[in-house]
């Protein structure tokens, strides 16, 4: 769960996993947004709820209250992950990006990252949740999955460099971490992984994750 400030009044954001609830979440999120009153709430981009513009020590016993219901960003994973419905839900879903993306949330590294790893999964190449501008992209085509690495949607956007294409669950997976392995070793302190492909080069992390190791 985050929780940010606009400097006056304070926020938290419970992370629903992929946007993914149930109606116990549901109940559990409204009571509290009633029982403290909370002046606003909006669905945000990375498909989390953000409860808007409460005091802190309110926003300190709403976060404990919501505890069960959140996840927690884990000190050694990646910090979200959007998946669209993919097969299981969309009439053009290929592949079940859910299901992948409910393994990488679940990704633990050794050690943790320099920088925010934001991740994106699509279900077929229309790319909805936008994988090409997110540190991990990964959309399926009838080949398999590709896996884009690199982007960044933000100040100084970045399209993501392609690593590999047509893989397994399994192949997508461990090239990830391969991946996130070399980013760990090889980037600047605080950077992200758009400004660390930009110095490190594509071709270089491809001889890394695919020939090498
Ligand atoms: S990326 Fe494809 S499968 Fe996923 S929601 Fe969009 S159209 Fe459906």
């Amino acid at each position: 769960m985050d929780s940010k400030t606009n400097k006056k009044t304070y926020s938290v954001v419970p992370g629903l996993n992929m946007g993914l609830f149930d109606p116990e979440d549901l109940e559990t999120i409204l009571k509290v947004i009633n029982k403290y009153d909370v002046p606003s709430t909006k669905i945000t981009s990375a498909q989390r709820l953000a409860l808007l513009g409460m005091e802190k020590e309110e926003m300190a016993k709403l976060q404990q209250e919501l505890k069960s219901h959140t996840r927690e960003i884990p000190i050694n994973g990646v910090t979200y992950v959007q998946s669209c419905p993919g097969s299981e839900w969309c009439k053009y879903g290929i592949r079940d990006s859910l299901a992948l993306g409910k393994k990488l949330e679940e990704l633990s590294m050794k050690k943790p990252f320099k920088a925010k790893v934001k991740v994106g999964v699509a279900g077929c190449r229309m790319c909805c949740t936008e994988p090409y501008v997110r540190d991990v992209g990964i959309f399926a085509s009838k080949k398999g999955w590709t896996l884009v690495f690199g982007g960044n949607g933000g100040n100084n956007a970045r399209i993501g460099d392609i690593v590999a294409e047509g893989l397994s669950d399994e192949e997508v997976l461990a090239l990830v971490k391969k991946c996130l392995s070399v980013y760990q070793k090889e980037a600047n302190p605080h950077s992200r992984t758009a400004r660390f492909m930009e110095r490190f080069g594509i071709e270089a992390l491809k001889k890394r994750v695919l020939e090498q190791e």
